[in-house]
């Protein structure tokens, strides 16, 4: 490894270490070789071109389409004391000047320019009088006439490689099959380039889809229980709805705003700044909102509405923890969002073709939905990675669903809407299988039906459950008249007939207090933590706010967290957290330090004034240094056997008594126990594993002492 790149990486960046393959990238660009590198969003892409722009002479020079981008990282270079600029049609004719003066001076050492801007003859001549770093292409797949990103002015990017043969260049890219790699090596020509691809998975993100029922108040309890302060974005399928759901949530006390295409431009920036520059704003907002935000600490995805493809899904879910940090994908998805999208996907425009290939990958969606092993397994073998185990951190690892059998109850919704003629929906379709004896009902005369009242042995939900998986999986589908009657498809046949099972999916009851498997930010924090976490955010969105710049280009949430659980107090030490560089330390350090040393002081203070509270312990320790056992201070002092050991717990935990003092036990069964308890560190400080574990062998009493001295160990 370059020595110069991991100084560049601790010093300016403040981080330890390269994460996967960016060292390697890194070092091939220093070398003055090309690269194409396929990184997932959050895996840490612009590293790989960042540093070597700054160990290698001269300036770097990055092509993007994201126009709107360019000021936040030229701020968030600036913010790590990186002269950085960019040049685009934003800039008026002065301000161009003023940064091919800059150039020229060789002051800059980064330089940010749209695709469009790079080719004109003005900048080409300019470059070629330049010491020129190296050249990288961002959003390389835009060069792809096949992805819906299709940028013309890419095609031109060949240039570079006619035009400065010597400098190495690097394209990047977070979204590209093997058809669309190819089209990048051969059109940028990157045929001696070396390859890395990383992996699809976002191991960060939490996938979990649970069945609608009330959705809005599932969305709720998923907010409040999980991410009851977060910053994240929430997806509807239409404009109404996304208003609706944006006032209801206002509402409801958050801080939620709309965002879709038909609000005045104004308004979107406006929602789309505070999005960026505020803690905790939700955005509920249409697929049109997304494109060009690169927002790190986005804690949650929501989808209310199910997305069209896997492809969209993995997209829109890609925004939610870009830092590394647990971030959740949950999405709430019933019969009527698969009922309205295969409306929505018949009635459109387009060629049968089109249309024969947008169905196929809604159902590929939908047996993502249904799918009762690993999600994310299946997630990634979608993009052709088939070699990943279960992971652990999606609702179907945490929560395995159960299957029943389910061939009765398919018949019975097959033969009803085939004795109701295949017209009706499926509300309908269940009060008939109920028996309601609503107008309807009476309406059609559907109270005569052999079907009716068949189906009293599930409930309303149930039913619509099988409806769901009958039309997932197509023995079901929706009517092209769009009025989203059901009709039965040639696949149900060998069903009805009986020659064929089926095994359903068990949808489980949406739990009230569901706890997260790994929740993020600072909603796990409680007491002191919480305090010290929400008095370090406060002071960088002031920080930011004088500035102008989103909080998060001051300190990611990861660097708050490390400062909350490390509280260093000097310079020293908060220079050794994660995140913090140099250029942060030198601006903010005295700031945070200040903080810290305040709060830590506030604590010891209140800890001084629960002396009293402490007396009770002094007199059991005063009795046992006087030589009295458990049981004679127990009755001295009329109090229990467990107390008198929570007691001398407390002495062990503060460094007061040794455990051997305590525990009269040989030095191998001591060990025995620390042994037990080390194993269960999964769940630390609960004894009953412990206890047992060891067969009961020790009381609660003994294994309280053993314990505090892992806690005295561990926090020190
Ligand atoms: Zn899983």
């Amino acid at each position: 490894m370059n020595s110069a790149a991991l100084d560049t990486l601790q010093n300016t960046f403040g981080y330890d270490a390269f994460r996967g393959q960016q060292a390697e990238i890194i070092d091939t660009l220093i070398a003055g070789r090309d690269a194409l590198v396929l990184m997932p969003t959050g895996g840490g892409k612009s590293l790989c071109y960042q540093i070597p722009a700054l160990v290698r002479d001269g300036v770097a020079v990055v092509v993007s389409p994201l126009i709107a981008l360019m000021q936040d990282q030229v701020d968030a270079l600036g913010q790590l004391g990186v002269s950085a600029a960019y040049l685009n049609s934003s800039l008026s004719m002065d301000e161009v000047r003023s940064v091919e003066q800059g150039l020229q001076a060789g002051d800059i050492k980064i330089l940010y320019v749209a695709p469009e801007r790079l080719i004109q003859p003005r900048t080409l001549e300019l470059l070629q009088r330049l010491p020129v770093s190296l050249f990288a292409i961002d959003e390389a797949h835009c060069v792809s006439q096949w992805g819906h990103d299709f940028r013309s002015d890419y095609l031109q990017l060949s240039l570079l490689h006619q035009q400065f043969p010597q400098i190495p260049r690097i394209a990047l890219t977070a979204t590209a099959d093997d058809r669309t790699r190819a089209e990048i090596v051969s059109r940028l020509q990157l045929e001696q380039a070396a390859q890395f691809v990383s992996g699809f998975d976002r191991p960060n993100i939490q996938y979990r889809i649970e069945q609608k029922q009330n959705a809005r108040q599932q969305l709720l309890r998923f907010l409040h229980n999980e991410h009851p302060t977060d910053a994240g974005i929430v997806y509807c399928l239409s404009r109404r709805k996304v208003e609706e759901t944006a006032a209801w949530l206002s509402a409801q006390g958050y801080t939620a705003l709309p965002y879709h295409a038909g609000l005045p431009s104004a308004t979107r920036q406006q929602n789309q700044e505070r999005f960026l520059r505020e803690d905790g704003v939700i955005v509920v907002a249409t697929i049109a909102f997304g494109m060009g935000i690169d927002k790190p600490d986005v804690r949650f995805v929501a989808h209310l509405d199910l997305p069209k493809s896997i492809e969209s899904y993995y997209q829109e879910t890609g925004r939610a923890g870009r830092d590394g940090q647990p971030a959740t994908a949950w999405m709430a998805y019933g019969v009527q969002d698969v009922i309205k999208l295969k409306q929505m996907l018949s009635q459109s425009q387009g060629t049968d073709e089109h249309k024969r290939v947008e169905h196929h990958k809604l159902d590929a969606m939908l047996g993502l939905c249904e799918i009762t092993s690993c999600r994310r397994q299946a997630l990634l073998s979608y993009f052709g990675e088939t070699d990943h185990q279960s992971c652990g951190n999606c609702d179907t690892c945490l929560t395995p669903p159960e299957t029943f059998e389910g061939t009765v109850a398919a018949q019975k919704a097959l033969s009803v809407c085939y004795r109701t003629g295949q017209r009706f929906g499926v509300n309908h379709l269940i009060d008939v299988l109920l028996g309601k004896d609503n107008a309807k009902v009476t309406q059609f005369n559907h109270q005569k039906l052999s079907t009716f009242g068949i189906g009293e042995e599930l409930d309303a939900n149930q039913w619509r459950s099988v409806f769901r998986q009958l039309v997932a999986r197509g023995h079901m589908q929706v009517d092209v008249g769009g009025f989203g009657g059901l009709l039965l498809t040639e696949k149900c046949r060998p069903l009805l007939k009986g020659e064929q099972s089926i095994q359903l999916r068990k949808d489980i009851k949406v739990a009230g207090e569901r706890k997260a498997a790994r929740s993020s930010g600072g909603a796990n924090l409680s007491g002191p933590d919480k305090a010290l976490w929400d008095k370090l955010r406060s002071l960088r969105k002031t920080l930011a706010d004088e500035q102008g710049i989103p909080p998060y280009m001051i300190f990611h949430d990861a660097s708050l967290m490390e400062m909350v659980s490390h509280q260093p107090q000097s310079n020293e030490a908060l220079g050794r957290i994660s995140g913090v560089g140099a250029s942060k330390l030198e601006h903010y350090g005295e700031d945070f330090v200040a903080a810290i040393t305040e709060h830590v002081e506030n604590l010891a203070e209140y800890a001084g004034s629960a002396a009293n509270v402490k007396a009770t312990e002094h007199e059991t320790f005063a009795l046992f240094k006087a030589g009295m056992g458990v049981a004679d201070i127990a009755r001295q002092r009329d109090i229990t056997e467990t107390t008198v050991y929570g007691h001398l717990a407390g002495l062990i935990e503060q460094g007061q008594l040794d455990v051997a003092e305590v525990v009269e036990l040989p030095e191998q069964e001591l060990d025995a126990i620390f042994d037990a308890m080390l194993a269960h560190d999964d769940e630390p400080f609960k004894l009953k594993p412990v206890y047992e574990a060891l067969d009961g062998a020790y009381d609660y009493g003994i294994l309280r002492c053993v314990r505090a001295v892992i806690v005295r160990e561990t926090s020190e």
